[in-house]
C-alpha cells in the first residue's frame, strides 16, 4: 500500500486547550511562574482563558540584577566573540527544531496563522539570528590616524544591560529583532513581550539557555506598559531601550526616559504606507503586491500598505483585480493549519477599525468591498476598499492596523507625491512603474525609512535596515545598524 503523506499545512492543525502555555516570567535562566493577571482573549475564537502575569518594579529590577550578574559570571560581553557566534547559531537551530511547539505557544493568542509561523517567522527569525550571530567577531574598534607618537582608536564596547519591548502583532519575529543584536554585540537583554502574547518569549529564553547562552543573559518580565513597561524604561541600570510599538505609546516612553535618566532609544512605531501605481505598471504583480500587503496578518503590520494611490486611467482596473484577490482567503482560527486569514487581535481592536471605517464612510467614502466584521466566530473583519476618500478621510489619515486599503487617484506625478506624502508618518513606500528615471526620482522624494519598487515587502536581505522616519521611528532594527545600536564607542588616544 502507498503511503499517503498528509498535508503539510493540514498537519500543522491542532486543539489550542490541549496546549499547556508558560504562565510566568524567565529570570536568571530559570522559569519563574506567576499568577496570570491579564486574562487572555483568543482573538480567533472569543475564548477567555488565563494569561499574563504582572511584574512590578521589584520583579523587573530582579531581572536586570540577574542580567548583570550573567554579565559579570560570564565570559559574554568581554570574551571570544566567535563564542558568542557560535551561541547564536546553536540558539537559532534550536528555534528551528522547535517550531512546532513555539508555533502552538505563538499561534494560541495572536493573530498569526500556526502554518504562516512555522514556514514564516520562524524561519525567517532563524535567518536573522544567524544573520546577527556572523556579525559578533567581524565588526570591532577602528584603529585612528593619528601622530606617530601617538594612538588612537574608537574602542567599540556593549552597553550592558539592554531592555525591549515589543508588541503582539509578530511576537517571535519582533522578540528575535532585539535579541539577536542585543545579544551579538555582547549585551544581556531584559524583554517584555506585549501582555497580549506572552508565551512564546519565555520558550526562546528556554531554548537559549539550552544553547549554550549563559543563564540570565535573556530574561523575560510579563505585564501591561503602564506598570511594567514603565518599571522596564526607568530603570537606571537598563543602559539602552530598544521598543517597537504604536507612537503613542513610542511617546509616553521618550516621556519617561526624559523624567528618569538619559538612555538612548531605538523606536520603531507606527506608518500610513502608501503604495504608489504609475500608469505603465505591471498590473497583475502590482495587484499581488497590493493584495498581499493588506492581507499581511489581516493588515496588522506596521509596514502594511493601506494608502493606494493609483494613476486614474489605471484605478479602475487595478482596484478589479486587487478586490478578486482579497476575496481568495481562508479566515479560521490560527490552530488550523489551512488558515491563511487570521483574527484582528481583539473586540476593542475590531471595533476601531471598523469605527474608523464608518468615520470615513461618513465622511465621504464609498465601500467596494467588506466594511464589517466577518460572519464567524472570534475578532474577524472583511477585507475592504475604500474609494472617494480625501486627504483628510479617517482611514487615510489614522494607521487603522486592519485589512482596510484606501484608494486615491492622480493626475500627473507631483499630485502622486503630495498624496503619497503623509503629515506625520513616513515608515514605508511602495513605488510601481517600468520608468526608471521616474522610479529614482519618487524615490528620492518620498520621506519613508524604506522604500520598495515593484514589490512591496521585505526580502529575506536581513542586511537591509528597517525604521521609520518621522513619527515613525528612531533608529533602525535589522541590518549592521541593529548590531551597531546596540553598541557604545569609547575614543581613546595614547601618548606614546
Ligand atoms: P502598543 O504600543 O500598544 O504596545 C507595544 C508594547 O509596548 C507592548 O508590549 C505594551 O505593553 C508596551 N507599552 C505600551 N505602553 C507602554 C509604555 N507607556 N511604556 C512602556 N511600554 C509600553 O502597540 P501594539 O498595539 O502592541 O502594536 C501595534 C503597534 O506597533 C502599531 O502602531 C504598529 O505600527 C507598531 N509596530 C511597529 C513596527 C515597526 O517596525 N515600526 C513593527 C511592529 C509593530
Amino acid at each position: 500500500m502507498a503511503i499517503v503523506m498528509p498535508d503539510a499545512a493540514t498537519s500543522f492543525s491542532f486543539a489550542p486547550d490541549a496546549i499547556e502555555m508558560p504562565i510566568g516570567h524567565h529570570i536568571g535562566g530559570a522559569f519563574v511562574p506567576a499568577r496570570s493577571e491579564i486574562p487572555i482573549n483568543r482573538p480567533s475564537d472569543n475564548v477567555v482563558v488565563p494569561g499574563c502575569p504582572l511584574a512590578n518594579i521589584d520583579v523587573v529590577d530582579r531581572a536586570v540584577q540577574a542580567a548583570k550578574l550573567a554579565l559579570r559570571r560570564s565570559d559574554w560581553g568581554r570574551g571570544q566573540p566567535r563564542a558568542r557566534t557560535l551561541a547564536l547559531q546553536r540558539w537559532a537551530d534550536l528555534i528551528e527544531d522547535d517550531a512546532t511547539f513555539l508555533g502552538q505557544l505563538e499561534s494560541v493568542p495572536s493573530t498569526r496563522p500556526i502554518a504562516q509561523i512555522k514556514n514564516g517567522d520562524i524561519a525567517i527569525s532563524a535567518e536573522q539570528i544567524r544573520f546577527f550571530a556572523e556579525m559578533a567577531d567581524k565588526e570591532g574598534s577602528l584603529l585612528a590616524p593619528t601622530r606617530n607618537d601617538q594612538m588612537g582608536w574608537v574602542a567599540s564596547e556593549p552597553y550592558g544591560v539592554v531592555g525591549a519591548i515589543t508588541p503582539w502583532n509578530f511576537p517571535i519575529s519582533m522578540a528575535a529583532w532585539k535579541l539577536a543584536p542585543a545579544l551579538a554585540a555582547g549585551n544581556a537583554v531584559v524583554l517584555k513581550p506585549s501582555e497580549m502574547t506572552p508565551f512564546s518569549a519565555i520558550r526562546m529564553a528556554e531554548l537559549s539557555v539550552k544553547a549554550g547562552i549563559p543563564e540570565g543573559l535573556v530574561n523575560i518580565v510579563q505585564g501591561d506598559g503602564a506598570t511594567t513597561g514603565n518599571a522596564l524604561t526607568g530603570h537606571p541600570e537598563i543602559a539602552k531601550l530598544s521598543f517597537t510599538g504604536s507612537t503613542e505609546a513610542g511617546q509616553a516612553i521618550m516621556g519617561n526616559i526624559a523624567r528618569t535618566g538619559i538612555k538612548p532609544m531605538t523606536l520603531e512605531l507606527g506608518g500610513k504606507s502608501p503604495q504608489i501605481v504609475f500608469a505603465d505598471a505591471d498590473l497583475e504583480k502590482t495587484a499581488q503586491a497590493i493584495a498581499t500587503s493588506i492581507l499581511a496578518n489581516s493588515g496588522q503590520a506596521c509596514v502594511a500598505g493601506s494608502r493606494v494611490v493609483v494613476a486614474a486611467e489605471l484605478a479602475e482596473s487595478l482596484v478589479s483585480k486587487v478586490q478578486t484577490l482579497l476575496m481568495k482567503i481562508k479566515p479560521g482560527p490560527t490552530w488550523d493549519g489551512e488558515t491563511t486569514y487570521g483574527p484582528i487581535i481583539s473586540e476593542k481592536q475590531l471595533t476601531r477599525v471598523d469605527d474608523l471605517v464608518q468615520a470615513s464612510i461618513v465622511a465621504g467614502a464609498t465601500v467596494l468591498c467588506g466594511g464589517g466584521r466577518l460572519d464567524r466566530p472570534g475578532c474577524f473583519y472583511k477585507p475592504t476598499i475604500l474609494t472617494d476618500v480625501s486627504d483628510q478621510s479617517p482611514a487615510v489619515v489614522q494607521e487603522v492596523f486592519g485589512p482596510v486599503l484606501t484608494v486615491q487617484t492622480f493626475l500627473d506625478e507631483e499630485e502622486a507625491l503630495q498624496l503619497a506624502a503623509h503629515p506625520t508618518y513616513g515608515l514605508a513606500a511602495g513605488v510601481f512603474t517600468r520608468d526608471l528615471s521616474r522610479a529614482m526620482r519618487v524615490i528620492k522624494a518620498l520621506e519613508a525609512g524604506t522604500v520598495w519598487v515593484n514589490r512591496y515587502g521585505r526580502s529575506r536581505d536581513h542586511i537591509l535596515p528597517t525604521g521609520g522616519y518621522k513619527s515613525s521611528g528612531i533608529g533602525k532594527d535589522l541590518g549592521r545598524e541593529a548590531y551597531h545600536a546596540n553598541r557604545r564607542l569609547k575614543s581613546v588616544l595614547i601618548d606614546l
